[in-house]
């Protein structure tokens, strides 16, 4: 099946008589006919539900269908992005670790990993990653089992090189970890470029309508965990009989570890009704992806010819240091996210934002209908300028979202606005 068509066939299947629509099922518990059938559950060694917090049909459903769309052998859903990526780490990573991250992520997943993962014992290096393989290897510890980056930049629009950074960390038998959640898997599947791990914001594109907040960490099957890095994922696991994950899941060790020790001791899944709007959202997911791009790159070269903009990131465009790289892992498309920099910095760049009509001030991307955001004033506001310019973000700079309405539109309301800044 194409991607247009696993979106709406994927996951759930109906048997005869079944409904049409993936039902939800809001119940946190499941019902038995035999006490042996239940112990099984609890060992591990038979399939079925037995409590929401680990596995409830709704759900299962969506993973499967997130699953097929990245081509991946499982997923899980967290009850955030930013808990699928603390999952997607801690699931491997241990006191004492360390890992390498691209320094242009998101500005929650900065915090979590510079400051909470600290307290955890987890180091992370972040670092530049345009830079060349050979001084990206400089980074790499003894203790490095991880590496980190996105494949879009939110919100610094950068491009990863995803072969190269799958090579720096399988050179050094450690996974490489990828947030796709800017381009989707409509865009851009990121195992088929050698990432071992992708997880996701499902409030974003995934869901696309600002309904739910969600997460899904995608485990792609091809990393070998027995390689005396990763002693969790091998060693037997006393909380369930001893059993290695390695051995008895095979391809999935990764993914159901992470399901049954961490969302087991840290809670975090979603709930069912979020998994159905989640569902709801990834039917029209293709259609929705390519509005917000043909939107996005029409805006782009919109603000590109405006006096008051002295930059434009957007990797769809031909002036884009990234555009090489958007072709060869992003053809079809990247995204709808598009940022700038106004001309006079921090203030013009607000003044502009509060002369918007139709464009909505939001702490939000991805959503259907168009939205606008100044990061050093809100989601980056923790960080100082010298920081900000790190995460490639400087004082003026915008953050819009392209939606889905009619592109003339939201080009007249861009039009007055800067009219009126004067
Ligand atoms: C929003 C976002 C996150 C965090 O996800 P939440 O669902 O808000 O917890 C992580 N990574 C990227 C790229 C994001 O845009």
């Amino acid at each position: 099946m194409k991607i247009e068509t696993k979106v709406l066939h994927e996951g759930y299947k109906p048997k005869n008589g079944e409904p049409r629509v993936l039902p939800i099922c809001q119940s946190t518990t499941f019902k038995y006919d035999s006490t042996e059938y239940v112990g099984q559950l609890f060992d591990l060694t038979a399939p079925g539900f037995f409590y929401t917090r680990l596995a409830n049909p709704t759900v299962d459903a969506v993973e499967q269908k997130i699953a097929s769309l990245e081509g991946g052998v499982g997923a899980l859903c967290t009850s955030s992005g930013q808990a699928a990526s603390f999952f997607a780490i801690l699931n491997i990573l241990e006191c004492g670790d360390h890992f390498i991250s691209s320094s242009y992520i998101y500005g929650g997943t900065v915090n979590l990993f510079a400051h909470t993962f600290k307290k955890f014992g987890i180091e992370v290096t972040f670092v530049d990653q345009d830079l060349p393989l050979e001084e990206l290897q400089k980074y790499v510890k003894e203790n490095t089992k991880a590496v980190f980056a996105e494949t879009v930049a939110n919100p610094a629009l950068t491009v990863l090189d995803i072969e190269k950074f799958a090579k720096l960390a399988h050179d050094n038998d450690v996974p490489l970890l990828i947030d796709n959640t800017f381009p989707t898997p409509y865009f851009c599947r990121p195992i088929e470029f050698g990432a071992d791990i992708v997880i996701h914001s499902t409030t974003k594109y995934m869901d696309g309508h600002a309904l739910q907040v969600g997460g899904v960490i995608v485990d792609s099957g091809n990393f070998n965990w027995n390689n005396g890095k990763f002693p969790g994922l091998v060693e037997p696991d006393v909380t369930y009989h001893g059993i290695s994950y390695v051995e008895t899941f095979k391809e999935q060790a990764y993914i159901v570890k992470a399901r049954v020790q961490l969302m087991r001791d840290l809670g975090s899944s979603p709930a069912p009704q979020n998994a159905f709007y989640l569902n709801t959202g990834l039917e029209t997911l293709p259609v929705r992806m390519e509005r917000h791009y043909s939107n996005a790159l029409a805006v782009a070269k919109f603000l590109e010819a405006q006096d008051d903009v002295v930059k434009v990131n957007y990797p769809g465009l031909e002036s884009s240091p990234y555009y090489e790289l958007a072709q060869k892992y992003l053809p079809k498309g990247n995204c709808g996210v598009i940022s700038f920099e106004v001309k006079g910095g921090r203030e013009r760049a607000a003044a502009l934002i509060d002369q918007l009509k139709l464009i909505s001030l939001e702490v939000h991307v991805a959503d259907i209908r168009t939205c606008i955001l100044h990061p050093a004033t809100s989601t980056h506001r923790q960080l100082n300028d010298e920081q900000l310019l790190e995460c490639g973000i400087t004082p003026g700079l915008v953050r819009l979202s392209c939606g889905i309405e009619h592109i003339d539109d939201i080009l007249e309301d861009l039009t007055q606005a800067f009219a009126a800044l004067g």
